[in-house]
Parts: C-alpha cells; structure tokens; sequence
C-alpha cells in the first residue's frame, strides 16, 4: 500500500489506521481524525473540515497554528543553523535564558527536549545537590516526596515520582526513595518529611490529575519543609507554566519561589524544547559533564522559544489569557448552575476543568463536542480538560459554551427516559 495514491481523502484515514495498528506500538488510542493543517484555533482535516481546539496538542500549540511569528522564526533559523551540538556555543541559548530567568525568578536554565528530560534532570539535580550538601557535612538524605493523582512524564525516574499505578508499576523496580503524599494534606506531608527528604514534587496546578491546584497553605508548608533541612522544593510547570494560568509560572499565584522549575509543553510553541530552572544554590551541583543531552538547546528550538515569549510579551497575552480565562471559567460556572452534571469548574487563566457527574457522562460530552467539531480531552476519567491556544477569544468561547450547553441539555431530557451516565436528576 502506497498513502500517497490514495486519492479519496475519506479512505486516507482508514488506511493509516489500518497501517498504524500493524506498524505502531500499540501506546495511543488515538481518536479517528486525520489533520493536515492549522490557522489560528482551528485545525484543518483532511476533508477541509475545521476543528476548534480547545487542546493545543495538550497544551503546546500556545500560539495556535500557522502563527506567522512561529513560521518566520523557523523559516530564517532553518536556513542559518539547526545543529551544533552542546560542543559549541550559539546565538539563542543566553537569549532564551536571559528571558526565562528574568521571568521566573530563578538563576539558571539547563535545556533539553521534552517535559520528562526536564524534570528527570531535576530529580537528578536534587540527588546531586543532597550529595554536595552531605560532602559539606549536612544530615540530607535521597528521598522524595511525591503527591498523590501526581504526572511527572514516563521516563523511569519520573515514572517513579507519578502517582498512577498503570503509569509505574508495570515498569517495577522503578528509581526507589519515593513515597506519596495525600493532596493538600499538610499532616501527611509533616508526618513524612524527615532529613531524609532531598526534594519535594509538586505540581502547582496538577494537570493529567484533574486540574486541581494545590493550597497555598500546602504549598507554603512545603517551602517551610524544605528550608529546614536543605531539600530542594521542585515545582512542575511542564502544563501550569508558561503563561497558561496567565502568569509566566503558576507558582507565582502562591507567592511562593521553588529551588527548581520545569517547563516544556508551550515552550517553544510546538517544537519539542524543554527546560529547568534553578537557583545557583542548587545549580552549583551540576558541574561538566555529569548531565547533557545531545540536541538540548538547539538553534531552531531556542529561535522558536525566543519567538514565542517575545510574541507573547508584545501582545500582552497573559493579560489576554486572564481576561479570557476569566470569562471562559464563568461562562462554564454559569452551565454549572443549570445543569446537574457539572459538578465543579476549577483552574486559573486557560487552564481549565469541569468535573462531570460521572465516567461515562464525560466521554459522551467529549464525543458529541467533537461531533460539534471541537476539540477538548477528558482526563482523571471525569473531568473535561480545556488546555486551549492562548490566542483564544470570547467568540470562541461563545461557541463552546453553545454546544456545551445543546449536549447538556439534550442529556437532561434524555435522563428523562433512559439515563445518562447512570444518574438520574431529582
Ligand atoms: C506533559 C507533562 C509532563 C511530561 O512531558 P513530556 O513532554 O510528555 O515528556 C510532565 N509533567 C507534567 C505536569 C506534564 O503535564
């Protein structure tokens, strides 16, 4: 079979699906629609049908497709230099962490491809920094604390500090020192902190979890913890950073400044790029050679990262996000207060989640938005993630929020006669 000879683009899909199941290591179940291009929020299918997407690739395309200060980043660094290796220097990397420290409060960038490469080196990090503080005579152990319905990627070390057991365990024996700590529990959190501890794992909004930020109060115990001993407070921006509660990080919502930060999934606006931040207490334990990654820190990736921020900051796009979140949150609060199966709307800026009544009432929401051809995900099995491009407007929203509100509503008399999601409404 040749994809190129098909013609009829409705066999095209079919025939990649068939040719994935066959070729592909079964890891996704991917829904049955075919991309081909993108402008703005919408993408594009291969029958030229439009998408809204209130997604963004999971969080990445924060720029939305075809975003022409993306493309011109990519068009003039592609004809300059896309490889040099760590061996050399380059233009973008001092630019792009000028920018990223400047926001973020701390000192130093280490850059590489992904979310999980950024928070395995900083678990890396935190076991070297306890290592130089026991050579200069300090009680530090090697243990995290990790919390529980926590996702920290799907390398064996951050598997080790993600909560979900179909995520870790059949990987056994995964980097051992973890122990999980309940959500917001501050008493658990006490209880389990000892010298021990190198590092606490929080994610200050937690994302595949269900869109649950944590307390100040927890956080704030956290900081305190770790100031005691000499641990290191590890925040995971990977999905809550970058601008997508509309500040540069989440943790700058709790007033509080961790040791180290990781970023990745919008970084570079849908080139792969990761990167963590530390302050130069913690950083001064990496010295050459004990960490690297061959195509971390790119030219293109860095152009691109330098592209989007700028873009970012000459737009004014996290006032633009708060604005927008705002009003998307309150719409949604406002369908809360209509229909019974929303349970609960929670998140900051676009980062956002709906907690449905039930598993199976979720997934039906999610189908028939796609029916409505928008695009939005459903995780923690029942809550709907809205994770949309930060260049999202009203109008938009006004859309979703119109489906949303037909598909309830078409739930509710159905309730009537035969339930949905196995509740019926009193
Ligand atoms: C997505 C995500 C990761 C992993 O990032 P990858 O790029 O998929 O490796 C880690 N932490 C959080 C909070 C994430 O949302």
């Amino acid at each position: 079979m040749n994809l190129e000879s098909i013609q009829a683009p409705e066999r095209k899909l079919q025939a990649v699906q068939t040719l994935e199941r066959k070729l592909l290591l079964q890891t996704y179940e991917r829904n049955p629609y075919l991309f081909v291009s993108g402008e703005g929020v919408y993408l594009r299918d291969e029958n030229g049908v439009d998408y809204l997407d209130l997604l963004s690739g999971i969080g990445v395309s924060a720029l939305g497709y075809n975003h022409p200060a993306i493309t011109a980043a990519i068009e003039t660094q592609s004809r300059k230099l896309l490889h040099t290796s760590n061996l050399f220097y380059h233009e973008g990397t001092a630019d792009l962490a000028m920018r990223l420290t400047e926001r973020s409060g701390l000192d130093r960038v280490f850059f590489c491809n992904s979310g999980t490469e950024a928070w395995e080196a900083a678990l890396k990090l935190a076991r070297a920094h306890a290592e130089l503080l026991r050579s200069e005579g300090k009680n530090i152990g090697t243990r995290f604390l990790a919390l529980e319905h926590s996702f920290h990627g799907r390398t064996i070390g951050s598997v080790a500090t993600t909560h979900k057991y179909k995520y870790r365990e059949p990987f056994a024996p995964v980097m051992p020192g973890v122990e999980f700590v309940r959500f917001n529990d501050i008493a658990d959190l006490r209880e389990k902190f000892s010298s021990d501890i190198c590092a606490i794992c929080i994610e200050p909004i937690q994302g595949e979890g269900g869109i649950h930020p944590v307390s100040k109060e927890f956080f704030a115990a956290a900081r305190e913890l770790c100031d005691s001993t000499g641990a290191l407070l590890l925040a995971d921006e990977i999905q809550c950073g970058f601008g997508r509660t509309g500040k540069w990080f989440g943790y700058q919502h709790f007033g509080i400044l961790p040791d180290i930060t990781t970023v990745a999934k919008p970084l570079a606006g849908g080139i792969p790029m990761g990167a963590m931040l530390a302050t130069d207490e913690a950083a001064r334990a990496f010295t050459p050679g004990m960490h690297g990654t061959t195509f971390g820190g790119g030219p293109l990736a860095c152009a691109v990262a330098i592209a989007v921020i700028d873009t970012m900051q000459k737009t004014a796009l996290l006032d633009h996000i708060t604005e927008t979140g705002t009003y998307f949150r309150n719409e949604l609060e406002r369908l809360a207060s209509k229909h019974d199966a929303i349970r609960e709307v929670r998140g900051l800026g676009l980062m956002i989640g709906v907690e449905i009544e039930s598993d199976e009432a979720a997934r039906h929401i999610a189908n028939r938005m796609m029916e409505h051809r928008i695009i939005l995900n459903r995780t923690s099995d029942t809550v709907l993630r809205f994770l949309p491009p930060y260049i999202l407007t009203r109008e938009h929203v006004d859309i979703a929020i119109k489906a949303l509100d037909e598909i309830l509503t078409d739930m509710t008399s159905l309730a009537g006669q035969k339930p949905v999601g196995g509740h019926t409404h009193g």
